[in-house]
């Protein structure tokens, strides 16, 4: 990738794997400091039922480096369960969520849950149930305030530990949620082995769920298959009324999408959980605004 190019994903020019392994290198370098030169911050995306009932949010990691610019966490995110450095981002991310919540809670506005994306990198740390509960405990949260949306990652882990850590979190109050549900290899085995409360069904299920029969019947089935184990079901990115409207038909109430809302700042969130927590169209234009 150019060095200076700014507002860019960064360019996989060369799939030689010594490139890209000098360019993970340099990522993970200037990432390692972006913390403390407070290069991150966090949008939430709401989480809705069918008339715009906000039901949740999710907090998304952004990162702008002033050396390569605006970078996607589907680039970063990667990068940084592969070298372990994801471990710090979280904790960064949960501390941070929390000091938010606690902001909105002095305003006592209705809370929603936030839902925190979790790596199977965090999972494999000894002491992460201990790691989590500390911000919560310091800005007061009740855990039921904390979603954990667990997505599959490339470093392969210990499942006994994993599940250890997942029992222990459940036994506190955290829900746990599989994402992108229907597109990774353990999505099933997950249903089976942990304690999980929802699933979100990846964006590749949904996208023209109107027109396309068989992604309508597959979502049927998973949605029969949640039903057995009691999990409620939720479709991410959600990008027009027909996706919506064929969802509700087949069972599945409650989204996540461009169609409702994009990532927003938290003071936009701030305006939104005082208007009675729906999206209302008219109200307030909260849809369109820039990830
Ligand atoms: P995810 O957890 O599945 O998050 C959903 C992604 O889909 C987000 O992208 C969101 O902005 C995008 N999205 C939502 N609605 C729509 C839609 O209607 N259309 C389209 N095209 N996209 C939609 P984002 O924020 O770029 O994040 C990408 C992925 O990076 C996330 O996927 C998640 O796996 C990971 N990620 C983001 N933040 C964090 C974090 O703090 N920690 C970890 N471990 N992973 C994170
Ligand atoms: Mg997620
Ligand atoms: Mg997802
Ligand atoms: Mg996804």
């Amino acid at each position: 990738y150019a060095a200076n190019s700014s507002n860019l994903d960064i360019n996989f020019y060369d799939d030689s794997s010594l490139e890209r392994f000098i360019e993970h290198q340099e990522i993970n370098i200037l990432l390692s400091e972006a913390i403390v030169n407070d290069e991150l911050h966090i949008m939430y995306q709401p989480k809705v039922e069918g008339d715009g009932k906000l039901i949740g949010l999710e907090a998304l990691l952004r990162w702008n480096s002033p050396v390569i610019g605006v970078v996607s966490p589907a680039v970063f995110i990667p990068i940084a369960e592969k070298s372990g450095l994801v471990t710090s981002l979280t904790r960064w991310l949960i501390s941070n969520v929390c000091k938010q919540i606690n902001e909105w809670q002095q305003a006592s506005v209705e809370l929603v849950p936030v839902a925190i994306n979790i790596s199977g990198a965090d999972l494999d740390q000894d002491n992460f149930h201990e790691q989590l509960i500390k911000p919560l405990i310091e800005y007061k949260i009740r855990p039921q305030l904390i979603e954990l949306e667990l997505t599959e990652s490339a470093r392969s882990i210990s499942h006994e530990k994993a599940l250890s850590t997942i029992n222990h979190l459940v036994n506190w109050g955290f829900d746990i949620t599989i994402d992108d549900f229907g597109i990774g290899y353990s999505g099933i085995s997950k249903l089976i082995s942990y304690p999980v409360k929802k699933v979100k069904i990846d964006r590749q299920f949904i996208k023209n769920i109107d027109k396309d029969k068989r992604k309508a019947q597959v979502i049927e089935a998973i949605i029969a298959m949640c039903r057995v184990f009691n999990i409620q079901i939720l479709a991410e990115g959600t990008e027009s009324f027909a996706e919506v409207d064929t969802l509700i038909k087949l069972g599945c109430h409650n989204f996540q999408g461009y169609v409702f809302a994009k990532p927003m700042k938290a003071e936009m969130v701030s305006q939104l959980l005082l208007i009675q927590n729906v999206l209302d169209f008219n109200k307030c234009n909260l849809v369109g605004i820039v990830s």
